[in-house]
């Protein structure tokens, strides 16, 4: 199986989630949120078509990495080949976040008609949902640039079936760090 990439895998972010990650930026997109600061990622035909093998082996040699993020483009968009990456990513220790301009309920709602993308939820450490709304744009928030997105907790989301939103809180950086093992 293969996935179609807008770069190579980017690691040592600081700024896709908490820790230190590796991102992986999916290429294609048709949410055409104005103001997009990744419109080189729309083309669904644009970037590089990568074999999933070489994307594990990457993931195999990751150093210092907390875990992986899946940013694009809309990863959702390719959710065969991201359902792969994202098991295989839990196989070796890597939480991971989400990155989608759907929604959570939308998500469920594809969900309905391919079931892959509810399996696919339950691999999901942070779901950061929701198109960019530049007028909804602000600097201070943590890891989104609208305020309309949110940083979806899935473990605790999908085990007491209502939405729960990672805290914001001081201190909260630390607070989900590997070191205190609250991810997985
Ligand atoms: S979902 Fe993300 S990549 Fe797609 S148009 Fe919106 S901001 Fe750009």
């Amino acid at each position: 199986m293969q996935i179609r990439l807008a770069a190579p895998l980017q690691s040592d972010s600081v700024v896709d989630g908490f820790g230190v990650r590796t991102v992986i930026w999916t290429q294609g997109c048709s949410h055409n949120c104005p103001f997009c600061h990744n419109p080189e990622t729309h083309d669904f035909e644009g970037g590089a078509l990568i074999d999933l093998e070489e994307v594990f082996n990457d993931l195999d040699h990751l150093k210092g990495q907390d875990g992986i993020t899946l940013s694009g483009g809309d990863p959702l968009f390719q959710i065969d080949p991201v359902l792969e990456i994202v098991k295989y990513a839990k196989k070796i220790g890597l939480n991971v976040w989400c990155y989608t301009g759907f929604t959570y309920e939308q998500v469920k709602e594809l969900g309905k008609k391919n079931k892959k993308y509810l399996e696919f939820l339950k691999y999901i450490d942070v779901l950061v949902d929701g198109k960019f709304v530049n007028e909804l744009k602000d600097l201070n928030l943590l890891f989104r640039g609208s305020s309309n997105q949110r940083l979806i907790d899935m473990p605790k989301t999908l085990k007491s079936k209502k939405i729960v939103l990672i805290p914001e809180s001081d201190g909260i950086m630390e607070k989900y760090s590997k070191k205190e093992k609250l991810f997985i």
